[in-house]
């Protein structure tokens, strides 16, 4: 044990960001905000909230650390626990939603920046926190952005108040993190907040274009890696992929070449990381391989800037990430594979260079790396601004288009939204929040899942609204490996409901539960039973959120299953499409979009009436996904507001 706090102390001290400690903690000390550039590695994240915390500065509140991703706000949490020596939930915790592990007495919190924004619901001036630091500025994510706006009133709040003499305030710090040198803005926004650089190291990284585009991105990524693990020196390889569904089938892809793999070749172990995994896996990724072998980590770009591997010698960049976008045409929030911006890539490439020179593959031509954008367009930009909104409402935020955004959303889009919201009855006719609002923000799912919720306290649905939700959290709670998709497609024929994929899902459910989960039934029935366990997992979270709001989250409708697609509908009405004579469906909204039905649905060529779908999705064409059969004549009982307004 004090072999191992000895040498944590050792790597704490030979970070490059141990040599400014001194003056980063003069320098929060001295000003109300600093903005501190570092390169990724050098010690921000884990070291910062430890240096604060040592000269004392969690005297008055926690320090926060918000994370946009819930994989790096755990990992990191644990990570520094360790470094500061006590169990995780103790002095150092995190809180994710559906996972708090923090106490009364954490001095450091890693938190997401969602979970922030709920704080701020019971605790309007953050007077439990001292310091607010705010990390991976640069991503941009739109609550993060919610979030500068917030924490900047705040911080001005508290001081109006110690200057009339409030002598139970204390003063709220701010510290903004980056990975990128672009800081001024930041800074500007912050009151010209002081800009300080911490340099890291970097060793060169050469650069290695595709010549011609690649059709198929994971399968150039496992030629890629193999070839680097038989002619390449010793180095493990980061591949940036864009989902768990990708990473677990390139992980298997993987397992498959290296049986062929000669005995001379050492062995190549995938090590996937993604959110939904226990934290023994997790860890794997930071521990050596084993002698006279080589990892291959396959990531999402989590390992762009939140966590640092180390011993990365090679990275293969797909170009490619998922991001949440905003489907402008038709007002739907999807999540599409983008390309990825200049500035991701050259995070990306970075990688590779930290300890030693590196090369860095990228499956993408050179003339397409000169078309990315400089960088990502910040998320509130393209994004759905519903939850946001709500957030804003419930923070006593009124007039949101008034809110000091440091982009500002367009107009159009923040009027959409405020439309779609008085639509699920959110706001009423002035723009306030309503009672269903009020109720809808603290929910902690997107507004027409919460609308679901309240509306099945009415339908006496609860409990099968919460698990419909719940199964719908994950990507899929089906596996069809492409060797035996008809055996996988014949299983699923036991669970399919005539009525569409929520009762089937639902089905599905109950028959997991009364083999009680048992690991065989799901293999042989293609059931993935790592996401149902998840499901599970948010399933119990949904029942505290429901019980909490005062609601009896087992009341079930029983046989009548009927109307729990109208209590879905209720939520998700402006997710409909009828069916046309020519036997394509039209989406009811965005001047009729053409919309398809997914194959993975069990509606995959039927012909219904009117179908209501949970998302969006665009590949070649658009995709409907979660789709289950209606009656048309219920579309004007779930929304009178909405299509009452359509035909005045
Ligand atoms: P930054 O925020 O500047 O990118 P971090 O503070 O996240 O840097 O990381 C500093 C160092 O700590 C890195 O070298 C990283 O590899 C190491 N580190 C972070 N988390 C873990 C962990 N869970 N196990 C082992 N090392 C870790
Ligand atoms: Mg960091």
């Amino acid at each position: 044990m004090i072999q191992k706090a000895k040498s944590l102390k050792k790597h704490r001290q030979s970070l490059p960001i141990y040599s400014a400690r001194d003056v980063i903690i003069q320098e929060v000390k001295d000003n109300a905000c600093v903005v501190i550039v570092g390169e990724t590695g050098s010690g921000k994240t884990t070291q910062i909230p430890q240096y604060l915390l040592e000269a004392g500065l969690a005297a008055h509140g926690t320090i926060s650390v918000t994370q946009p991703r819930r994989v790096a706000a755990i990992n990191l949490a644990k990570r520094v626990a360790e470094e500061v020596g006590t169990p995780i939930g103790q002095k150092v915790g995190y809180s994710i939603r559906f996972d708090d592990s923090s106490s009364r007495e954490s001095l450091i919190k890693y938190m997401t920046d969602g979970i922030m924004l709920r704080e701020l619901l019971s605790d309007r001036l953050l007077l439990r926190y001292s310091v607010i630091i705010l990390d991976e500025a640069h991503e941009r994510t739109l609550r993060t952005d919610i979030l500068f706006g917030m924490v900047k009133s705040i911080q001005k709040q508290r001081q109006d108040m110690i200057a009339k003499g409030r002598k139970d305030i204390q003063p709220l710090k701010i510290v903004i993190m980056s990975a990128t040198l672009d800081a001024e803005k930041f800074s500007e926004y912050f009151y010209n907040a002081k800009i300080m650089y911490i340099s890291g190291r970097q060793f060169p990284v050469k650069i290695l274009n595709t010549v011609e585009p690649q059709a198929d991105y994971v399968d150039a990524a496992l030629v890629t890696a193999f070839q680097i693990h038989q002619e390449e020196a010793p180095g493990d390889i980061l591949i940036f992929l864009t989902g768990q569904e990708e990473i677990e089938s390139l992980e298997k892809l993987i397992e498959e070449y290296a049986v062929d793999l000669p005995a001379s070749v050492g062995k190549l172990i995938p090590c996937p990381i993604f959110a939904a995994q226990d934290s023994a896996t997790q860890q794997r990724i930071f521990e050596p391989a084993p002698q006279g072998t080589r990892k291959v980590i396959l990531a999402t770009n989590i390992a762009e800037t939140s966590i640092t591997i180390p011993n990365i010698r090679y990275v293969i960049d797909t170009g490619c990430h998922k991001s949440r976008g905003y489907n402008a045409r038709v007002g739907i929030e999807s999540l599409l594979v983008e390309p990825i911006s200049k500035s991701s890539a050259r995070q990306r490439m970075g990688r590779a260079g930290r300890e030693a020179p590196g090369l860095c593959f990228r499956l993408y031509t050179e003339d397409s790396f000169e078309m990315l954008e400089e960088d990502a367009i910040p998320e509130i930009k393209r994004c759905n601004l519903e939850s946001a909104i709500l957030s804003l409402k419930a923070t006593g935020i009124e007039n949101v288009t008034e809110f000091d955004f440091m982009d500002r959303p367009s107009k159009s889009g923040l009027l959409r939204s405020l439309e779609h919201l008085y639509a699920l009855e959110a706001l009423d006719d002035e723009g306030k929040l309503t009672e269903i609002g009020t109720k809808m923000a603290a929910f902690p799912v997107d507004p027409p899942y919460a609308k679901v919720l309240l509306q099945s306290e009415k339908m006496e649905c609860t409990k099968e609204a919460i698990e419909i939700i719940a199964l719908l959290s994950v990507d899929t709670i089906f596996s069809a490996p492409s060797s035996k998709r008809e055996e996988a497609n014949e299983a699923r024929q036991k669970f399919t409901s005539l009525d569409g994929d929520h009762l089937t899902l639902l089905n599905t459910l109950r028959a997991y539960e009364s083999v009680k989960g048992d690991r065989d039934w799901c293999r042989d029935n293609f059931i993935n039973s790592r996401h149902m366990r998840h499901v599970m997992d948010v399933r119990k979270q949904l029942v505290q959120f429901c019980e909490r709001a005062g609601m009896d989250p087992k009341k079930s409708c029983g046989h009548d299953l009927e109307i729990v697609l109208k209590c879905f509908l209720a939520g998700f009405f402006q997710n409909t499409a009828l069916l046309q004579p020519d036997g394509t469906y039209k989406s009811i909204l965005g001047g009729g979009l053409t919309v398809s039905i997914h194959p993975s649905s069990s509606l995959f060529g039927k012909k219904r009436e009117a179908i209501m779908y949970n998302e969006l999705v665009f590949t070649t064409k658009h995709y409907i996904r979660g789709v289950s059969a209606l009656e048309s004549a219920w579309l004007s009982q779930a929304a009178p507001k909405y299509f009452g307004q359509r035909q005045a």
